[in-house]
């Protein structure tokens, strides 16, 4: 099963397509985690995407196309995926259907985890991330079982440069301009299904399950 996690950021996209993951046994494919990684370990890759994303601006689509087929060409991802924060434009989208289709593939569900701007804002400020494993968590909504540390590999969890008020509002500006049009696209190809993001993670789950059987 191929899925794409579509939806502003904080809205709750990376929190379902983990769960998914967990769920249908198939890997969790974030380009915003694999630039964080490469962030951290200091790559060439890393210092470039950081210009960007520091900043609240996607990374070029060349750079990024690039390492997400890379990712999925990889023998884990060979029965499915779900992508969550790729595509965001519409040219990722279209060289992600030109490779699945030179392979006689293609995505089965692209999610909209759908939620209004002022909630995003709200929520985004008590977003933490573990910069080790990428697990997120939220100080009220998903509260690390001991506060600052990661449940998963019990590292300090952090307040990302990206999350920060001033760059959330120019990440949610550009989502509008730039991925939001995603949605007539894969609404056209008949794969687009909406959820319910200001419910709580686990009533959004339960849609997202019922869609996805
Ligand atoms: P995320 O963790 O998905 O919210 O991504 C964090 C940041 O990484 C974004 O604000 C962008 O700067 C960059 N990024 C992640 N995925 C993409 C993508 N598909 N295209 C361009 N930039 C991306």
């Amino acid at each position: 099963m191929k899925i794409i996690m579509l939806g502003a950021p904080g809205a709750g996209k990376g929190t379902q397509a983990q769960l998914i993951a967990d769920k249908y046994g198939i890997p969790h494919v974030s380009t915003g985690d694999i630039f964080r990684a490469n962030i951290k370990n200091g790559t060439e890759l890393g210092m470039e995407a950081k210009k960007y994303m520091d900043q609240g601006l996607l990374v070029p689509d060349e750079l990024t196309v690039r390492i997400l087929l890379d990712r999925v060409a990889k023998e884990d991802c060979k029965d499915g995926y779900v992508l969550d924060g790729f595509p965001r434009t519409i040219p990722q989208a279209e060289v992600l259907d030109q490779a699945l289709t030179e392979r006689g593939d293609r995505i089965d569900f692209a999610i909209d985890v759908d939620a209004p701007d002022e909630n995003i804002v709200k929520r985004m400020s008590g977003r933490r991330a573990c910069l080790a494993c990428g697990a997120t968590f939220h100080v009220e909504h998903i509260p690390p079982k001991q506060e600052g540390i990661c449940d998963r590999c019990g590292q300090e969890l952090v307040l990302r440069d990206d999350d920060k008020e001033e760059t959330v509002q120019k990440r949610l500006d550009v989502y509008h301009e730039q991925t939001q049009p995603l949605l007539a696209y894969y609404e056209k190809k008949g794969v687009l299904r909406t959820v319910d993001g200001t419910k709580t993670m686990q009533e959004v789950f339960a849609a997202v399950t019922a869609l996805l059987g």
